[in-house]
C-alpha cells in the first residue's frame, strides 16, 4: 500500500515514521528543499504545561493594544481577505473561558502522548535530536504575572500536571550562570527541549535508510479524485499515484483543503529566532519571558537560541527587524548580562506557525474521502505534538485502534 505524505515538516515526517514502521511504501513532497520551514528554527519545547490554546479571553483587548507597538509580541495585519475575516470571526467566537476549559485535556493528552514517544524515540538508534527532560522556567516579572501564575499553578494541578512557584531567590539558584531579572518564575519539571534543525536532519536521514522516498521542491497543485477516493495528486511537472493521501503542509493545508471542498480556517503566525551557535550564555532550563512572549532554549552544549512574536500577516509579507528587536530587547531586560546585537536580516530565521482559529489542531481522515488523512493547525505545539501526531497518523491509515480521543480535533469542525 502505497503513501504519500504532503510536506516534510515535522508532522510530515513524523506521519511517515509510523507509516514507514507499519509496513507502508511512503513518499514526502514537498515544495521546499525542506531545510528551512517553520519546524526548523523553533524554540523546540516539548510543554505538556502548554495547555491553553492561543485564543483566549482578554487576548483580543491585549492584542489591540499590542498592535500599536512594532516591537510587541503579538501583531495583527489588518486584512479584508476571506481567510483572514473566517479565521478572525472563528478565533474570537472561540476565546472563551468555557473554550479554553474545553481544549485543555485534549491539549494535555496530546502533549503527554508525544513527549512519551519522543522518549522512545531517543532510544533508537539513528535518531538524535538533544532531547533534555531539564524542565521550563516561566519567568515574570509583574505583579500581574505573579498573580496569574497562582492561577497557571492551580490549573496545572487539577489537570495532573506539576508546576512550582519559584521566588527570586530559587529561581536564581536553579540558573547561577547569569543575573536575572524577575520576580519569581513558573517551573514546570515536566516539559523538556530538543534541538528542532537536529531532529528534522537526523529524521530525514533515518527515514531515507528505511525506504522512504523524498520528492523536494515539488509543489502539489491539486488532487485526482474518483468518486469518494483521491487517486493521486499532480504537481506542475507529475502526477503521483497512491492509496493514501496525508495532507501535512503545514498553514498551506488551507489552500490544499479547499480543493478537497473543506474548511479549515488557518493562518501564518509568523514568528523569528535567533541562533547563537557558539553562546557565551549559559540557561540551564527553557525559559520563557512571559510578559514578552519570548522563548530561550539552550540547543545542543553551546547553541541559544532567542525566539518569539506572533504575527499574522500574509504569507510573502516581508520579515520585520523590528520585531527581532524587540525579541533581543526584552532578553535584555530578563537577562542584564544578555549583550546580543541585532544580526543582519539574512542571519535571522522566521517561519509560519499553521495557526488553527480555535489553537486545536485538526486531525482525522476525511469525511468526504476517506482515503485523506489531515494534520495540521497545531499553532505554537507542532513540535511538542509531533511525535503523537505522527502516531494518531499512522493509526488513522492503518485504521488500527487510536491511542486517544480525537474527537477534539475534528478536521471538518468549522465546514
Ligand atoms: C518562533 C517559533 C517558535 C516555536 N517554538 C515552538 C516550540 O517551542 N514548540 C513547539 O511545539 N512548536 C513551536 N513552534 C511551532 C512549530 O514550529 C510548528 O507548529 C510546526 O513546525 C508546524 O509543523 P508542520 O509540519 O505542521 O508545518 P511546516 O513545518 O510548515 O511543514 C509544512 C511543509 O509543507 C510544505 N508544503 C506546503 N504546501 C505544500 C504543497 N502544496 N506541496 C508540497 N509541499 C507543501 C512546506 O514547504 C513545509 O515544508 C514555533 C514556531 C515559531 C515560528
Amino acid at each position: 500500500m502505497e503513501v504519500l505524505i504532503i510536506g516534510g515538516g515535522i508532522i510530515g515526517l513524523s506521519s511517515a515514521f509510523y507509516l514507514q514502521q507499519a509496513g507502508y511504501t511512503v513518499t514526502v513532497i514537498d515544495r521546499t528543499d525542506m531545510q528551512q520551514g517553520c519546524s526548523y528554527g523553533n524554540a523546540g519545547y516539548i510543554c505538556p504545561s502548554h495547555f491553553v490554546p492561543l485564543a483566549t479571553p482578554g487576548i483580543v483587548r491585549q492584542g489591540l493594544k499590542w498592535m500599536l507597538n512594532a516591537k510587541s509580541p503579538f501583531y495583527i495585519k489588518p486584512s479584508l481577505s476571506r481567510s483572514m475575516i473566517s479565521w478572525g470571526w472563528q478565533f474570537m467566537k472561540s476565546a472563551t473561558k468555557e473554550h479554553v476549559e474545553r481544549a485543555a485535556v485534549p491539549l494535555r493528552d496530546i502533549a503527554l502522548l508525544s513527549k512519551r514517544l519522543y522518549e522512545e524515540w531517543t532510544h533508537i538508534p539513528g535518531l538524535d535530536f538533544s532531547y533534555d527532560p531539564q524542565g521550563m522556567l516561566e519567568l515574570f516579572n509583574s505583579e500581574e504575572n505573579a498573580h496569574h501564575a497562582e492561577h497557571t499553578i492551580k490549573d496545572a494541578h487539577a489537570l495532573g500536571i506539576d508546576a512550582r512557584l519559584i521566588d527570586r531567590a530559587t529561581l536564581q539558584q536553579m540558573e547561577p550562570d547569569t543575573a536575572i531579572n524577575a520576580l519569581g518564575a513558573v517551573y514546570f519539571p515536566g516539559d523538556a527541549q530538543l534541538y528542532p534543525n537536529q531532529l528534522m536532519h537526523s529524521l530525514m536521514t533515518y527515514l531515507r535508510s528505511r525506504g522512504v522516498q523524498f520528492r523536494g521542491k515539488e509543489e502539489v497543485t491539486g488532487f485526482i479524485n474518483e468518486g469518494n477516493r483521491v487517486k493521486g495528486v499532480r504537481t506542475a511537472t507529475n502526477v503521483y499515484a497512491a492509496d493514501h493521501i496525508v495532507v501535512a503542509a503545514g498553514v498551506w493545508s488551507r489552500d490544499l483543503a479547499k480543493e478537497l471542498q473543506l474548511k479549515i480556517p488557518m493562518v501564518g503566525g509568523r514568528g523569528y529566532s535567533v541562533t547563537l551557535e557558539d553562546a557565551p550564555y549559559k540557561v540551564r532550563h527553557s525559559v520563557i519571558l512571559s510578559e514578552a512572549r519570548v522563548a530561550i532554549s539552550p540547543m545542543n552544549g553551546n547553541k541559544i537560541r532567542f525566539g518569539g512574536t506572533m504575527e499574522i500577516t500574509g504569507l510573502n509579507a516581508p520579515p520585520r527587524m523590528q520585531r527581532v528587536e524587540g525579541i533581543l530587547e526584552s532578553v535584555k531586560r530578563y537577562f542584564p548580562a544578555y549583550d546580543i546585537p541585532l544580526p543582519p536580516a539574512d542571519q535571522v530565521w522566521f517561519g509560519y506557525r499553521p495557526c488553527s482559529a480555535d489553537g486545536l489542531p485538526h486531525i482525522g481522515n476525511l469525511e468526504r474521502y476517506p482515503n485523506v488523512t489531515v494534520a495540521t493547525g497545531h499553532s505554537m505545539l507542532g513540535i511538542s505534538l509531533g511525535a503523537a501526531t505522527g502516531k494518531l497518523v499512522g493509526e488513522l491509515v492503518t485504521k488500527a485502534p487510536v491511542s486517544m480521543d480525537i474527537a477534539p480535533f475534528k478536521v471538518e469542525r468549522f465546514s
